[in-house]
């Protein structure tokens, strides 16, 4: 599909909750309590095949935390049986990574994205609300045994895990890791911190020879970097926005396609997926074509909702 600026929209973001087992400083506010009602795999099916039909060819499985979902890796095994679509993938904070490893393998999936902030137990404790780190390096540990391409997002805030990056960095030259950092974006309890551009992580490499380096065909910017086991990344959207690449839709977890994440308007596909697949296939075209040019954060402008409800 091609929306009205001529981009390519095959990428589609499905948040199958929005309920977590952390609460990220950035993220969810800990006031928050579990409260939607989620679509069904049914609902989900209906929209990915008919969006697959469209030329969506990319799924990507969100929350909240998707793997509190018990029907996650079944809904997995389905999306990837779906006619057009290419690749199946997850973001998780990787807590329950551990047990649904084996499951994941099994259903098929072509990636896990696990987001870690920290190294340390007790700055994870910090940003988190939760005493897990050692879950989440288990959960890395057991899906990469199993064959599953890992790749950690941290985020980094001024004052709060800046660090950190060290010890990230180090992570990554002493271990074959993919490792992105997300720059911090001004929504929701995002808004109350600052963030740390790619640029200036890139500083602490000091001379260090880099050479750039292509995986997939999302934003992220990848880089080897001399004496480095592993790969670094960066996914900057507001030093380094990207939005006039941008391919992607996101179907939220009350049922709404938003086809941007910094807007609070959406299409309610509940109506239309009673109707019929024709339907669902209208507000799929509708939100393509009604896709706006990019964020205005710079401006201020940011959406109501956190990123928990909209999937990141
Ligand atoms: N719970 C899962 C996880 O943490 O990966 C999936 C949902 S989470 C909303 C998806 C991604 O959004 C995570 O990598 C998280 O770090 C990122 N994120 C959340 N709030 C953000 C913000 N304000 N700015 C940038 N990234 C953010
Ligand atoms: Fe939960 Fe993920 Fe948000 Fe953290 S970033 S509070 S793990 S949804």
């Amino acid at each position: 599909m091609k929306d009205s600026y001529g981009r390519t929209i095959d990428y589609m973001r499905v948040s199958v909750t929005n309920k977590c087992n952390l609460r990220c400083l950035y993220c969810m506010p800990g006031s928050c309590s579990d409260s939607c009602d989620m679509l069904s795999v049914e609902d989900i099916l209906t929209v990915c095949s008919c969006a697959a039909e469209l030329g969506i060819r990319h799924i990507k499985l969100t929350g909240g935390e998707p793997l509190l979902r018990r029907d996650c890796a079944e809904l997995v095994y389905e999306l990837k049986r779906i006619n057009g679509i290419r690749t199946v993938t997850l973001t998780t904070n990787g807590i329950l990574l551990k047990k649904y490893a084996d499951k994941l393998f099994d259903s098929g999936i072509d990636g896990i994205n696990v987001s870690l902030d920290t190294l340390d137990r007790e700055k994870y404790k910090y940003i988190t609300g939760a005493d897990e780190l050692y879950s989440v390096i288990d959960g890395i540990q057991r899906a990469e045994e199993r064959g599953i391409f890992v790749k950690i997002n941290s985020v980094i805030m001024r004052g709060i895990n800046e660090d950190d990056i060290s010890s990230i960095l180090l992570f990554v030259k002493h271990r074959p890791v993919v490792v992105r950092f997300i720059e911090l974006m001004p929504v929701g309890e995002g808004s109350k911190y600052i963030g740390v551009s790619g640029a200036d992580i890139l500083e602490k490499l000091g001379n260090a020879k880099l050479y750039t380096k292509r995986i997939g065909s999302g934003p992220a910017v990848y880089y080897n970097v001399e004496g480095y086991r592993g790969i670094i990344g960066f996914i900057d959207p507001m030093s380094n926005k990207f939005c006039h690449k941008c391919s992607r839709l996101r179907l939220d977890c009350e049922g709404r396609l938003r086809s941007c994440l910094a807007y609070d308007d959406g299409f309610d596909m509940l109506p239309a997926i009673k109707t019929g697949r024709e339907a669902v296939k209208d507000v799929i075209k509708k939100a393509v074509a009604e896709k706006p040019l990019g964020h205005c954060f710079e401006k201020g402008v940011a959406p109501k909702d956190g990123m928990y409800c909209i999937g990141g």
